[in-house]
């Protein structure tokens, strides 16, 4: 029998966990490891590293092979490009402080698509050999341009499969926008940071604009149901708002799925916002308060589940492999293939961030322009670093079979992508993300296990969700 090597990270005081490079994984005692490292494990070590595919017999073809489809399953495979977001202008109506992409001013000229940019973005719609499509209008504030999202979408009407997100500031809706709204293929997100005060703090515009905002938020609620809209809060994590408070101005309009995020270190956050580069012990705390708060509420009031939008993505990662599709935390991260940003002035970006580095004029990492193509130099140059497979720190982590690679993150923080991965932001917030997730698989805690079996979508509620070796 062939033992599959495992990586360890301690999980408790009691025991360590073990993860196979296919992502299977169990916790340890310290015995056993301690049994393991003297090449001495009992019948009953060899029966439980067999049954939970960490071993393999001699003779076993398909429990090679089963093994090895689960390590290749482990690695994302970029189709073709099917997933676009466009910025149709810079232009938005309000000023936040934290905006990541240093919008331009509402009359400002020379911040919308030109003829020519729409033209060349609807020639690139036709040439897309997909039958399926999903597209992200982004800002500024794109519902200042209803005409350009009008001539997008109705170029996708060929698409069996689409689907449209418009990301708004919710400030201003009038016919013309609700008309748009109205498709069942169109979803809408926005921003919410909490209760009015706290929403309105870092935005222009005062009181009136927040309780316009809200009034709207309710109306395309109201209108549509929650199931097409969604919303992130951004949150100053030198000054978080009360956990409760923020949760349930969530739920007061239905929304379930909260993406608790720091305020990101790009555009005019980077000045008004310096604190945003690094994130400290503190927001790792609240975090964990902020989920715990929602396992306990979902407890309370089982007719309702809310989640934390990333943890939900990480525990996915960890026992669904390939289920979903996640650009954010995938391996390899391939730039400017199965999907890539449109800006204002047609040129091409592999990600939303990248589009705002170059905005903040801190480094060009355009790939292309949408006229000329984006099967660049600059491209390959990135894709040839997208990977943690290499990583001599992401080689010896419990977490590399879930994990992934930002290059973008790492020069928006750094100015490089040579960083020691443990002392990068990136691998920092995912080692707590993901020591904290399977804190959570090992709880004992009924109502952990409750609220992880329902963001794991799974039909009921098992006793655990891990496997323990004494
Ligand atoms: S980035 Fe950090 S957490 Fe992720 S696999 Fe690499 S070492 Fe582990």
């Amino acid at each position: 029998m062939t033992f599959l090597p495992v990586r360890v990270r301690p999980l408790s005081d009691e025991a360590a966990l073990c993860v196979n490079d296919a992502g299977r994984f169990f916790a340890g005692s310290h015995g056993f490891v301690d049994r393991l490292l003297d090449e001495a494990l009992t019948p009953m070590d060899r029966q439980f590293l067999a049954r939970e595919g960490h071993a393999l017999e001699a003779d076993d073809p398909l429990g090679l092979a089963a093994h090895l489809h689960g390590v290749a399953e482990r690695l994302s495979r970029a189709g073709p490009l099917d997933y676009l977001i466009l910025v149709p202008t810079l232009r938005c109506n309000l000023s936040c402080s934290y905006c990541q992409v240093s919008r331009a001013g509402l009359a400002a000229p020379g911040f919308d698509w030109s003829e020519e940019t729409l033209a060349a973005v609807l020639a690139c719609l036709d040439a897309l050999s997909t039958d399926r499509i999903k597209i992200e209008f982004q800002g500024g504030e794109p519902t200042l341009r209803p005409d350009l999202l009008r001539a997008v979408i109705a170029r996708c009407e060929r698409f069996a499969e689409r689907q449209f997100v418009v990301c708004t500031n919710l400030q201003q809706i009038d016919d013309e926008i609700l008309a748009l709204f109205d498709r069942p293929d169109l979803f809408i997100s926005t921003s919410l940071d909490g209760d009015a005060t706290t929403h309105g703090r870092n935005r222009t515009g005062g009181p009136v604009r927040t309780d316009r905002f809200l009034a709207n938020l309710r109306t395309v609620v109201d209108r549509y149901g929650p199931g097409k809209v969604s919303a992130l809060p951004t949150i100053d994590a030198t000054a978080p708002p009360d956990i409760d408070t923020l949760i349930e101005a969530y739920a007061a309009h239905g929304l379930d799925s909260i993406f608790l995020r720091p305020i990101n270190f790009q555009g005019f956050a980077r000045k008004r916002h310096k604190d945003a580069r690094e994130q400290d012990l503190a927001w790792r705390a609240y975090y964990e308060r902020f989920v715990r708060a929602i396992i306990a509420r979902n407890w309370r009031d089982r007719g309702r589940v809310l989640e934390e939008t990333y943890l939900s993505i990480a525990l996915r990662r960890i026992f669904q492999p390939g289920r979903d599709r996640h650009v954010d935390l995938r391996n390899p991260n391939p730039m400017g293939l199965d999907y890539i940003v449109v800006d204002h002035d047609g040129m091409v970006y592999p990600t939303d961030e990248a589009r705002m580095l170059a905005r903040s004029g801190i480094i060009d990492l355009s790939i292309g322009d949408v006229r000329r193509g984006w099967d660049s130099e600059a491209r390959d140059q990135l894709n040839a670093h997208a990977t943690n497979q290499f990583d001599p720190a992401c080689q010896r982590c419990a977490y590399q079979p879930y994990c992934g690679r930002d290059l973008v993150d790492d020069i928006a923080r750094y100015g490089r992508i040579d960083m020691p991965r443990l002392e990068t932001e990136f691998c920092r917030r995912h080692l707590h993300l993901f020591d904290f997730v399977f804190a959570l698989i090992y709880s004992d805690d009924p109502a952990v296990i409750y609220s992880l079996s329902r963001w794991l979508r799974l039909p009921g509620t098992p006793a655990s969700l891990g496997a323990r070796l004494q």
